[in-house]
């Protein structure tokens, strides 16, 4: 069962909607990194499959301010063959077939700010045919994840879609930030590696609430504990590190956060929690 669709007004005209761009199954060891398995087996009992792969939703925000209109994240997108999406379990609407669905017009983007650039992140800035998904917007995402998102190590060549990277590689680079950024008055994004290395977090601030993404260093509920991070993390102590540090601005703040993968209970916020915090869904 998918959430259905959630959105917040975060006060002075700043307005967030969840928009879910279809779903795909991971490995469950390779979700769960680091922590046994005995630890984490019971959690995913109703989710997991005869692949023991989890479902994994592309979750995918859209963010309306008075001084402009910002898509975060873009799901693995339209150009998929049969055998990727049969591969990956990839179901569902594609970002723009889900926007328009939720009543958003993908034309009217103004900045398209991304996490990361794996592919379920970056997928979906280009059509099927190839042309722009949202043809007016900025796109934003770290320069040092363009930079490596193109290198030629192996392990970053099977974790990106360097292919389709390439593509968009001139549209994408012209957008791209380093370090803490303000983009619009309350929406910013924070440089945080980790998952990868130019990763970066989002958080849109209005007058009453503030709402964080911080993409694959909170995928689902567990995601909590800054100890359990992926096997997906390129730089494992970067991302206990910056967890720690944002998780606990998050909780002292009350900010809302919204999860990148998680399909039932997306959107909470997290409390200090022993050595650790704890995601409570709204
Ligand atoms: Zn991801």
């Amino acid at each position: 069962m998918l959430a259905g669709d959630w959105s917040a007004d975060l006060g002075g005209g700043t307005h967030v909607s969840l928009v879910q761009a279809g779903t795909f199954r991971s490995d469950a060891g390779a979700l769960f990194g680091p922590v046994p398995r005995i630890l984490w087996d019971r959690l995913v009992t109703d989710e997991i499959d005869q692949e023991h792969r989890l479902l994994q939703a592309l979750n995918c925000l859209v963010v309306e301010t008075p001084a402009g209109r910002v898509l975060i994240e873009t799901g693995i997108g339209e150009r998929v063959t049969d055998k990727v999406r049969e591969m990956r379990r990839y179901e569902g609407r594609p970002i723009v077939a889900a926007m328009e669905a939720g009543g958003f017009e993908p034309g009217t983007v103004d900045l398209v700010v991304m996490s990361h650039l794996h592919f379920d992140h970056a997928g979906g800035l280009l059509r099927a045919d190839g042309a722009k998904a949202f043809p007016r917007a900025r796109i934003v995402a770290q320069r040092a994840e363009w930079e490596i998102a193109l290198d030629d190590n192996s392990r970053i060549v099977a974790s990106y879609d360097q292919p389709e990277l390439r593509l968009v590689h001139e549209w994408g680079t012209e957008g791209a930030v380093d370090g803490e950024r303000e983009l619009l008055p309350g929406v910013s994004v924070i440089r945080t590696g980790g998952h990868s290395k130019g990763h970066q977090a989002i958080v849109v601030r209005g007058t009453n609430q503030a709402l964080a993404f911080f993409g694959d260093l909170g995928m689902r509920p567990w995601s909590a504990n800054p100890r359990w991070i992926t096997a997906f993390d390129d730089f494992p102590l970067d991302s206990v590190e910056v967890k720690g540090e944002l998780f606990a601005r998050a909780a002292a703040e009350q900010w809302l956060v919204t999860l990148s993968h998680e399909p039932v209970t997306p959107v909470g916020r997290l409390t200090p929690d022993r050595d650790r915090f704890r995601f409570d869904p709204v």
